[in-house]
């Protein structure tokens, strides 16, 4: 019943040549799986004029509706480009630019506010894993970066351990399994069991073709957040098809 969703992330990656691999991504999105890019800003308003099947989004906006932000981009700047998603509180934002938890909770408002589906990312350093404190890490950022009024359709959460993104590591499918079951427990008790069954979890670092049929198999991991390996079409469409 959750349709699985594979998103990828451009990061500061891509000007309008890139834009090419969004028609090559079409025949990749007319499967089951829904399909997200969300490439650098700069990028949001030609992708999403052309992007067909493909859905867009960004990569993050600020917390307020609109004002004297010098940079920032709103969520409305966003929308009114064309993006349907944007994402939050990824660990280089969390890294690059001290975001904290009540941030990433108030831009999730702004995003919904303007009906962009938030994805909100989650996920321990190396130390936090190698100190045991994988689910402490999760359960708090899960508790602090979600606003109460969370559904199905307005949130989708991404387990990314930041020692896997860009690493080429990867957590083993019982770890990831064990993350996502404790998200999964953690938004039912919050939230009850309706609103968290219809949440999608997304697990990403290093996902790529060659270990995506693996990772999609583990239970409650409903698709991925991809960042290298999104980058171009011929990379990100296996990773849809083994969705
Ligand atoms: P990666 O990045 O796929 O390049 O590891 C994932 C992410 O940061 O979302």
């Amino acid at each position: 019943m959750r349709r699985k969703l594979a998103a990828g992330n451009w990061k500061m990656n891509g000007t309008t040549t890139a834009l090419s691999e969004l028609d090559a991504l079409q025949d990749a999105a007319r499967g089951a799986a829904e399909v997200l890019i969300c490439p650098p800003a700069t990028l949001v308003a030609a992708a999403s004029a052309q992007s067909g099947k493909v859905a867009i989004g960004g990569q993050d906006c600020h917390s307020a509706a609109s004002g004297a932000h010098t940079g920032d981009v709103s969520a409305q700047m966003l929308k009114d480009a064309g993006a349907t998603y944007v994402i939050l509180g990824h660990s280089e934002r969390r890294a690059d630019h001290s975001e904290s938890d009540a941030l990433v909770a108030y831009k999730t408002q702004a995003a919904w506010a303007v009906g962009l589906t938030a994805i909100v990312c989650v996920g321990e350093t190396l130390d936090e894993r190698e100190g045991g404190k994988t689910l402490d890490v999760v359960g708090r950022q899960l508790a602090a970066s979600l606003p109460d009024d969370v559904t199905g359709a307005n949130t989708v959460i991404a387990y990314e351990p930041v020692w896997a993104i860009g690493t080429g590591k990867v957590p083993t499918t019982d770890q990831i399994a064990e993350v996502h079951s404790f998200m999964r427990s953690t938004l039912i008790q919050r939230f009850g069991n309706d609103t968290a069954q219809a949440i999608r979890l997304l697990y990403g670092g290093s996902v790529k073709a060659s270990n995506a049929t693996e990772i999609f198999a583990v239970a409650d991991v409903d698709g991925a957040l991809v960042g290298g390996a999104s980058i171009t079409a011929s990379d990100f469409a296996p990773i849809v098809a083994a969705l």
